[in-house]
């Protein structure tokens, strides 16, 4: 069976080796706080710095989740109000999450699978962090960078705060012009979920203790403070989920060796493959109709005659595909393009839609 599922996914080809591998090792054995463990960690630093090229001084945490990382960053960037650009159910846990924990947040929000107006939209100058979900995996839509270095530019005091989870290690950041960056690894690094990370640059950590300084709640044993603290000794505060970390370690390697340059050309012929198949296609829509907003690891398609026959039969194919996300369960389908899916199964899929 092959999983085109927006998360968690095929794993990357590598993976059942490593798995065997690290149990040959008694990997999940391991303590964490090892000189092993955190050679681990190092190899991750340095691999991940250079695979997507992150500044030197930019922080790197790891959290639990994605969702975790939403949380950490209003705990601990966020005194009063943060902006959110919403147009799906990931960017609005974002700014649900913002809300819960009593700022005064503002939302720009227009429906799933529609891009923003950025000419139009009104920050307030109190704002203190402006919040993107890169690609939205709900809606199949994806903001380009230069849309969101440009508000950066606009609010220069506004920390940037982008979520990549469905589009890293894809998506080409000059981590520069953005602040805060965070994923999870069920995604495009095509690992088992139950891992994610958070990069945090000097300026938004200089902010979280600005605010635990003055006595904001900024969290308890997963504040900035006592992660940076533990990172600068390669380890965690808790028990962190060592194999996955492990497994991290080994995927970045195996990108490093493939090049960032070949996962990025091969993900964009693979994803015009999908649209053009389906712009031509007579029985189905593309939801995301604005070609700017197009996700390219994240393929959205409407399906008027419903969902659930589609995806049935091409389980019985061997391919398991995404159904809508929530209310749109039975109304559409979602296609990951993500390094884990080669160009021949992509391929197949597609043969596998009756014409
Ligand atoms: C899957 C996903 C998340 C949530 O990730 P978890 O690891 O489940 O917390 C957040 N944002 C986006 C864009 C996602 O696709």
């Amino acid at each position: 069976m092959i999983y085109l599922t927006p998360g968690p996914s095929q794993l990357y080809p590598t993976i059942k080796q490593h798995i065997l591998e690290s149990l040959e090792d008694d990997i999940p054995s391991l303590s964490h706080r090892s000189e092993k463990f955190r050679s681990f960690v190092k190899d991750i630093y340095v691999d991940l710095r250079k695979l997507l090229d992150i500044p030197d001084d930019y922080h790197v945490f790891f959290t639990a989740s994605a969702t975790e990382a939403m949380e950490r960053i209003i705990q601990n960037c966020v005194a009063e109000k943060s902006f959110h650009f919403v147009n799906g159910s990931f960017a609005k846990r974002f700014y649900q999450t913002a809300i819960e924990l009593k700022k005064q947040s503002d939302i720009y929000s227009v429906d799933i699978g529609k891009g923003f107006d950025f000419k139009n939209v009104k920050i307030l100058k109190n704002t203190e962090l402006i919040a993107f979900t890169h690609t939205e995996t709900s809606g199949g839509t994806a903001v380009p960078m230069e849309e969101i270095y440009s508000i950066g530019k606009k609010n220069k005091k506004a920390l940037i705060a982008v979520d990549v989870v469905s589009s890293i290690p894809y998506v080409n950041i000059d981590y520069k012009k953005v602040d805060l960056v965070f994923f999870s690894v069920q995604k495009g690094f095509g690992l088992p979920a139950g891992l994610g990370l958070l990069i945090v640059n000097p300026r938004a950590f200089k902010k979280a203790e600005s605010l635990r300084k003055k006595g904001f709640n900024v969290g308890s044993y997963h504040k900035f403070q006592t992660m940076l603290e533990q990172a600068q000794k390669f380890q965690t505060i808790e028990t962190p989920n060592v194999l996955d970390i492990y497994l991290l370690k080994c995927v970045l390697n195996d990108m490093l060796k493939k090049g960032i340059d070949v996962i990025r050309e091969e993900t964009e012929k693979k994803a015009k493959m999908i649209y053009t198949f389906f712009d031509e296609h007579s029985e189905y829509d593309l939801l995301v109709t604005d070609k700017k907003f197009r996700a390219n690891t994240v393929i959205v398609i409407s399906t008027p005659n419903g969902s659930k026959k589609i995806l049935d039969d091409l389980k019985q194919k061997g391919f398991t595909v995404g159904a809508g996300y929530g209310e749109n369960k039975e109304k559409q389908i979602r296609i990951a393009n993500f390094p884990a899916h080669s160009l021949k199964s992509i391929k197949e899929l597609l043969n596998s839609f009756s014409n």
